[in-house]
């Protein structure tokens, strides 16, 4: 008998070259994701939509919820289960079957057998190997079998050189695996839409470097805090992540003295684009992620989004723009961001908010503005600034 766990990942929509790519980048990520589980844990194989994780020795039960809660959250994963892997005779597999199911059926008050068959030559069929291992199951637990709607589903897999024997099939995110699609910048504020927006570009595949704008010391030392602890919750999902750390005081102060106090909010994020431009230009990154939500607030126009958009000719992705903020709240809670990002902060945007911000804004007016302020240098002054933190997993 041997343990493994199965990884699957949706192979339909992957050809040639990208079905490569996918699988490179995935086994490499779930290395990285298993590190800390040594040598117990050692990718074999990889077949069709499956990666085959072959595991030494049996798991306890708390290894396999830590395993569980990295591979839950693995981009790329569709699902996966814990299997036992023995010869594929139905006697064997009964036995097999019996043993695994204890600790786990005896409390449910029903249960079924799910036979798949991969090999169709075997001398039996599915049914047959299904009622034979479920008769073995009642007799031995008592429990009784409910084909419709069961509370507990042993699945036994059956394969021409060993059958598997599984129960827990656990529900991956799915979406392709960090560093497939390329990479990209994110703004990450401290708030709750910026990290679900960094989320939802991992699990599309994207390797993210988080970009922080901050004001301190106007404000707290505090804020830099929740946004590495933000970024330590992402760093589960995502993988290692870095974040800069960019002071922006001295940008705010130009904006306030030279330019119309309408437009305060506008020139910022124009300068948050083009800091990721400059940036992007040695690591070759071309594209940013934000938490733009359309009409959320007064300021997310489609005016304004283009008024900011229009300093960088980046791609500017904003995988939240549809969303509506109970959708947003609730993936924010299933990633572990939510209570992070409640937690009280002063914000660098807030620091300088006019009473009547722009909220139609147009672009000529808005680029006569921006021509008040000598751009590059204060560009170049807070990059001179930057602090760069690396967020592990917490
Ligand atoms: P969030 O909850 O992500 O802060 P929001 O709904 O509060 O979003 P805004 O504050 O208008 O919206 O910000 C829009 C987007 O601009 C954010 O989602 C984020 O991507 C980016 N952003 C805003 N402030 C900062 C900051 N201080 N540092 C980095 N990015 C920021
Ligand atoms: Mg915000």
């Amino acid at each position: 008998m041997k343990e493994m766990i199965v990884v699957n990942f949706e192979e339909i929509f992957l050809k040639g070259d990208n079905r490569r790519f996918f699988v490179r980048q995935l086994k490499k990520n779930l290395k990285e994701k298993l590190a800390d589980f040594g040598r117990l844990l050692e990718i074999e194989r990889v077949r069709g939509g499956s990666i085959f994780i072959r595991v030494r020795e049996p798991l306890d039960a708390s290894a396999w919820e830590k395993i569980k809660e990295r591979l839950r959250f693995t981009p790329g994963i569709t699902q996966f289960y814990l299997v036992r892997s023995v010869a594929p005779e139905p006697e064997i597999i009964t036995e097999a079957a019996v043993d695994y199911a204890r600790g786990k059926i005896e409390d449910k008050p029903d249960f079924r057998v799910t036979v798949k068959r991969v090999d169709k030559h075997k001398p039996f069929t599915s049914r047959e190997l299904a009622a034979r291992v479920g008769a073995a199951l009642v007799e031995t637990y008592g429990t009784k079998v409910n084909l419709e709607n069961p509370s507990w589903t042993l699945h036994v897999k059956v394969r021409p050189e060993q059958a598997f024997i599984y129960a827990d099939v656990v529900q991956g995110v799915g979406g392709l695996p960090v560093g497939s699609s390329g990479k990209a910048y994110v703004l990450l504020s401290g708030g709750i839409d910026s990290p679900v927006a960094a989320y939802k570009a991992a699990v599309r595949g994207l390797a993210l470097t988080a970009l922080h704008f901050h004001s301190v010391p106007k404000t707290s030392p505090r804020s830099i805090d929740k946004v590495k602890d933000l970024a330590r919750t992402l760093a589960r999902i995502h993988g290692p992540m870095d974040v800069y750390f960019i002071p922006v005081l001295e940008i705010q102060q130009a904006i306030a003295e030279r330019t119309d106090s309408k437009l305060r909010l506008i020139l910022l994020r124009r300068f948050f684009l083009k800091i990721a431009e400059r940036l992007g230009e040695d690591e070759g990154i071309r594209a940013v992620v934000t938490g733009d939500s359309l009409g959320q607030v007064a300021s997310q126009t489609l005016e304004n989004m283009h008024a900011i958009q229009a300093v960088t000719d980046r791609l500017v992705l904003r995988p939240l723009l549809a969303e509506d903020k109970k959708s947003v709240i609730r993936t924010a809670r299933e990633i572990g961001t939510y209570d992070i990002s409640i937690r009280p902060h002063d914000d660098a945007c807030a620091l300088f908010t006019p009473k009547r911000p722009e909220t139609r804004a147009n672009l000529s007016y808005v680029e006569s503005q921006w021509a008040r302020l000598d751009a590059d240098s204060l560009i170049n002054r807070a990059l001179e600034k930057i602090e760069r933190f690396r967020a592990l997993p917490s």
